[in-house]
């Protein structure tokens, strides 16, 4: 642990150096646990979650590598879901150790993920792509639990179009042949298991799902009902006067903010820490929440000094 105390800033507009949703090679990041933390660290991040998809098979490692180099790292998971059709991520953010029912979930998530990735393979087959399954197993290594990108990079690499981006626009993004999103829970579901274990749930960037503000307005309100504590305000880089818009959304519904790069490999805009402008707001932050703060003075972060 570094000898300086990291102080928390009171607002979100303030913060700095943190930085609550990542990958690593756990699932379709580039960067071992171990090296992220280290590049978090070299970055100036001294908080930060590790957020693999559907799995925790980072996390140790991740904490552990976060002892030796002084940046907290707070256990955490996106959680593939589904709502009104649309494939929906929650953040957890995990203060306790994971409760039973979201292992199992996560254990779920695994069966799932591999029927989904059967489908993905077979539609991208009929589609024109053969062996689409041999061939993303190839780029995923030795991870078996597939993801889109591996499909997409499979076909950058086939010729079949020319930049993972395209993969994305033509097959694989939200409402393409590639977009199978049944498999996955319910969005409440998926909420559940996180908070009956002492986890925060967070919808992860929301404005990624290119939702009308009605149906973003209702994708929170559902959210909240379920148990979410709130959302990410900032996720990457997004729409200064969209997210402007958000954070006016989430103070009405008394929901908190929080902050991330969802980084997952070097080359783009994203790095760790580094994450598009925060809009002026007074919403509390998630680590305010009651359950992270105690975590957070137990890491090495204390809270600002009162005014
Ligand atoms: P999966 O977990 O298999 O559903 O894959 C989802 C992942 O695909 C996301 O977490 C991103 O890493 C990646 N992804 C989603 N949309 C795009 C896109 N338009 N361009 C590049 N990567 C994307
Ligand atoms: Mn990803
Ligand atoms: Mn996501
Ligand atoms: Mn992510």
């Amino acid at each position: 642990m570094s000898s300086e105390r990291f102080t928390l800033p009171t607002r979100l507009d303030a913060a700095s150096g943190i930085d609550l949703h990542m990958h690593s090679t756990a699932s379709d990041g580039a960067f071992s646990p171990t090296d992220l933390v280290h590049l978090a660290a070299a970055r100036g991040v001294k908080f930060m979650a590790l957020t693999d998809h559907d799995t925790l098979a980072g996390v140790d490692e991740a904490c552990a590598a976060g002892r030796a180099a002084g940046v907290a790292v707070l256990p955490g998971v996106e959680v593939s879901s589904q709502w009104q059709g649309v494939g929906i991520h929650i953040v957890a953010l995990l203060p306790q150790a994971p409760g039973d029912i979201l292992l199992e979930g996560l254990a779920r998530q695994a069966e799932a993920r591999l029927a989904r990735n059967e489908e993905v393979a077979r539609r991208l087959e009929k589609a024109g792509f053969s062996d689409a399954w041999r061939k993303a197993q190839q780029q995923a290594g030795e991870r078996t639990a597939l993801g889109r990108p591996d499909f997409a990079r499979a076909m950058v690499e086939e010729g079949l179009v020319p930049d993972m981006k395209t993969a994305f626009r033509k097959y694989l993004g939200a409402g393409k042949v590639g977009d199978v999103k049944q498999p996955w829970p319910g969005l409440s579901a998926a909420i559940d298991w996180i908070v009956a274990g002492g986890g925060i749930a967070l919808v992860a960037h929301p404005l990624r799902y290119r939702l009308t503000r009605k149906k973003l307005t209702a994708l929170l309100d559902d959210a909240g009902a379920a148990g979410a504590a709130g959302a990410e305000l900032v996720s990457g880089f997004q729409n200064e006067d969209q997210g402007r818009d958000l954070a006016q959304i989430l103070t009405r519904r008394s929901m908190m903010g929080s902050l991330g790069s969802d980084f997952h490999f070097q080359g783009g805009p994203v790095a760790p820490g580094r994450f598009g402008a925060i809009p002026r707001t007074a919403l509390p932050p998630v680590w305010t929440h009651p359950r992270l703060s105690e975590w957070c003075r137990q890491n090495g972060l204390s809270d600002a000094d009162p005014l």
